[in-house]
């Protein structure tokens, strides 16, 4: 028992957390101030799944999750279907749109591809807890906060390998998870 009291306390989430100390910073978009060509831009130098939205990124507060598939999917189809959809046309996921000189290009709204109520997890939660949300929920990926604001993102397969990590510094600790 004690064992496993050792165990729960040792890792938090923000030791599993991406991104790690040296890394760059999140891939993060903006809810209202990014244009088409800034997330192509995004979706063409990374491959991960999903991109945190927040309010701006001197803010850091989370607005939702976009799936990449959901962000190509919906911007080929505005370039070819939507009237007046440029490379400087600004995307907002808000429910209005933002202020913006009126020779401005048309505006393309994303936000019915906008998962509004992403998981999210504090720094300090136990992964134990973690793990374990994980697997009673389903989830794919869960981001982590700080004092409310974005700070990282633990995938499914972050946890499966912090799961093996663990296993193989303490082949005990295997039996609680
Ligand atoms: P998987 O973990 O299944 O490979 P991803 O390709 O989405 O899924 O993520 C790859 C790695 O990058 C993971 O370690 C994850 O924590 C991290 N990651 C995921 N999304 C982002 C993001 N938007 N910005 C920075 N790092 C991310």
């Amino acid at each position: 028992l004690e064992a496993k009291e050792e165990f729960s306390h040792k890792t938090l989430a923000m030791d599993v957390m991406r991104p790690r100390r040296n890394d760059p910073p999140l891939t993060v978009i903006t809810q209202d101030s990014m244009t088409v060509e800034d997330v192509e831009v995004i979706i063409n130098e990374t491959t991960y799944s999903g991109y945190p939205v927040v309010v701006s990124r001197e803010s850091q507060r989370l607005v939702g999750f976009v799936l990449r598939r959901d962000l190509i999917i919906s911007i080929e189809n505005a370039r070819k279907k939507q009237d007046g959809i440029v490379s400087t046309s600004v995307i907002y996921f808000t429910d209005h749109s933002p202020p913006l000189p009126p020779s401005s290009p048309s505006m393309l709204k994303l936000r019915s591809i906008l998962d509004l109520s992403p998981f999210t997890v504090t720094d300090q939660t136990p992964m134990e807890i973690v793990v374990d949300i994980f697997r009673k929920l389903g989830l794919r990926q869960c981001l982590v906060t700080h004092n409310g604001k974005l700070l990282g993102i633990i995938t499914k397969k972050d946890v499966l390998k912090h799961i093996a990590q663990m296993a193989n510094q303490d082949p005990d600790s295997i039996l609680f998870n």
